[in-house]
């Protein structure tokens, strides 16, 4: 590798999947300043295909009104099945696991209804500390629900004192010590914050072996790592589809149940029409009768504008193929590793994990001594990122539509503001 600007453009030219960039609607700035946008992680660009998409739907609701339902070109009534194939392989799970409906938190709380059942003595959960906030906050609300205290019953994994990853060594030592307590182990599957992601398989076995439930918020997962949810074994897991997933701000969330529970009719739901069945669901009459698999989880008919979105962008990923996304990402991401080393400050530290399988694409870039006016700065000189108290930068190439170029423009403007 090579940190100049030749040898970016080199990689660029040799990408199979360069042209995918041009899928995509790349915010360019105003007055002219070119973008870097390096925040896929938190909101993915908007494919072409989208626009296309929803106006299908919105010209099928002009010209047929309720008739869509049945008469739409993609029929509005099965319209989730439609997306279920290629949300599916995205998670590595079979279709009848998988199903698009609400956002996360709900779908967390969903889950939780049927996947946590607290007893007197077993009602803990188990969350990494640096958990996504509103993932606490359910968890802590389900405790309460539930009448346990919310400080003893969530137990936290957290990183050493003086490091920043969590070490799977430390779960097993709090499974041992208090897996007779534990109910739920409910992980990131990719840490929001420092971008480690997890050993999904081995929690899930541990959890397992101590009669737990296990659960993973795939939220920084979804479309960039693939997490193989069928074979990996979770019960359950949830995802937003906004972010890697690019299907636009505040879109349907993902939610998997694994087939081991596909027609348990003893497990708790908060139920609805959609999750009933299908044969009988306008009868209206009928007492509920649960859809086998994740699809039994569905409350209400779904937001098919929404569901366009996700549709445009599951068939973006389907051209391009996951596995030579994954396969791009871990040399993009390389390079920004590399080129950041090459910066040779002291004040600079990647606390996300330097092996590739313990990552995705984001690199969480501590910079010490700096404040927020470092990451306005940066702001100002054109490059979209993340920025988290007290000193943490996020960059999230993206393989789908961010460039080598675009990595090596970002670290070049970091220089300059860092000077
Ligand atoms: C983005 C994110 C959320 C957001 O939840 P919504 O219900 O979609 O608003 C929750 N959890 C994690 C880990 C996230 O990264």
């Amino acid at each position: 590798m090579k940190n100049t600007l030749s040898y970016a453009q080199k990689c660029d030219a040799e990408d199979p999947l360069a042209h995918f960039r041009q899928q995509f609607l790349v915010p360019t700035g105003t007055d002219g300043k070119s973008l870097i946008y390096l925040c896929g992680n938190s909101l993915g660009l908007q494919p072409r295909l989208t626009q296309e998409y929803l106006q299908q739907e919105l010209n099928d609701w002009a010209k047929h009104g309720v008739e869509g339902h049945t008469d739409a070109e993609n029929p509005w009534l099965p319209y989730h099945e439609f997306l279920t194939k290629n949300m599916a392989a995205i998670v590595g799970a079979k279709p009848n696991e998988v199903v698009i409906m609400n956002t996360l938190t709900t779908n967390l709380h969903l889950m939780m209804v049927s996947f946590y059942q607290p007893t007197k003595t077993k009602y803990k959960i188990v969350v990494e500390s640096d958990a996504f906030p509103s993932d606490k906050y359910a968890m802590e609300s389900q405790l309460k629900f539930h009448g346990f205290d919310s400080k003893d019953g969530l137990i936290l994994w957290k990183p050493r004192k003086g490091e920043e990853l969590c070490r799977f060594e430390d779960l097993e030592e709090i499974m041992k010590e208090q897996g007779d307590e534990i109910a739920l182990l409910m992980i990131g599957s990719t840490n929001y914050y420092t971008g480690q992601h997890f050993p999904l398989k081995k929690i899930t076995e541990l959890g397992h072996k101590h009669g737990c439930k296990v659960g993973f918020d795939l939220a920084h997962g979804a479309g960039n790592i693939q997490p193989n949810l069928h074979e990996t074994g979770p019960d359950f897991a949830v995802w937003c589809s906004y972010k890697y997933l690019n299907s636009g701000p505040g879109s349907l969330g993902g939610c998997f149940v694994h087939e081991r529970h596909a027609k348990d009719d003893t497990l708790n739901r908060f139920a609805g029409w959609w999750g009933h069945n299908k044969a009988t669901r306008f009868n209206m009459r009928h007492e509920f009768d649960a859809l086998e698999g994740a699809e039994g989880w569905q409350l209400s008919n779904p937001p098919i504008l929404s569901m366009a979105a996700i549709r445009a962008s599951l068939d973006v990923f389907a051209e391009a193929g996951f596995n030579n996304l994954r396969n791009k990402s871990e040399k993009l991401t390389g390079y920004l590793e590399f080129l950041l080393d090459e910066l040779n400050d002291d004040n600079i530290n990647i606390i996300t994990p330097r092996n590739k399988e313990a990552r995705g694409c984001q690199l969480s870039i501590q910079l010490r001594n700096a404040n927020k006016e470092l990451h306005t700065k940066l702001t100002e000189a054109g490059v979209i990122s993340d920025w988290r108290e007290p000193d943490v930068i996020r960059v999230a190439p993206a393989p789908l539509y961010n460039s080598f170029e675009d990595v090596w423009e970002f670290v070049e403007r970091l220089k300059k503001v860092l000077l």
